[in-house]
């Protein structure tokens, strides 16, 4: 493995990415929306995950940061970056699949929405964003510049740290006690833990 060959591995990760969600994204187009939350802050906190987890490091892996924060480039840990990569992708593509016409890019419940318990949804509650946090754990194995590397974990982290209490009060005020029993048996991210 070279630096070379891991930037290439991390973008052909991003277009496969890219690849799950443009149908989900053109499908639920046509699904009216009943109740929504995409607010500015919620705006803002889709630019800031957007910049950690693709602008900051398209950049760097196009044009380089002209040699500002890098690190010393350890083929093991790019290795290693390939299991976090390959797991979110798969996660990805399930999690789209089972949301379906269900799925916004902001928060968002729409007409006829249902609650989604099954398949990856009984282990977590919220397992696309478990497959966010696994890219980002990526983007810092396979990216050797430490600026490039955490901008996923801090882009999305923030995203996750003022969103999630959010959605989860908006899927309690559309499915009530339905929710809150889901919450009882669920974690939010990482199975039986968290
Ligand atoms: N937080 C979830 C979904 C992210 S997409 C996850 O990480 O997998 C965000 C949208 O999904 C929100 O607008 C919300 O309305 C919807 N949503 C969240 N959990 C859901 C569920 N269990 N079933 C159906 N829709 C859900």
């Amino acid at each position: 493995m070279t630096p070379t060959i891991a930037k290439i591995i991390w973008l052909g990760c991003v277009i496969s990415w890219w690849l799950i969600r443009y149908p989900y994204e053109r499908k639920v187009k046509k699904n009216a929306i009943a109740a929504t939350r995409r607010d500015t802050q919620e705006l803002i906190l889709l630019g800031i995950s957007l910049s950690g987890l693709g602008i900051i490091p398209i950049v760097y892996v196009f044009a380089g940061f002209g040699g500002f924060a890098e690190r010393p480039f350890v083929p093991a840990l790019a290795w290693a970056g390939l299991v976090p990569a390959l797991g979110s992708l798969w996660l990805f593509w399930r999690t789209h699949k089972e949301l379906g016409r269900n799925w916004s890019v902001s928060l968002e419940v729409r007409d006829k929405h249902e609650l989604i318990t099954s398949g990856v949804y009984r282990y977590v509650r919220h397992p696309m964003y478990s497959a966010f946090f696994l890219w980002a754990i990526a983007q810092f194995l396979l990216l050797p510049n430490w600026v490039a590397g955490i901008s996923g974990i801090i882009g999305f982290g923030t995203l996750y740290a003022f969103r999630v209490g959010r959605e989860e009060e908006l899927m309690l005020e559309a499915f009530g006690d339905q929710y809150r029993a889901y919450m009882a048996r669920t974690a939010r991210i990482v199975p039986w833990v968290f």
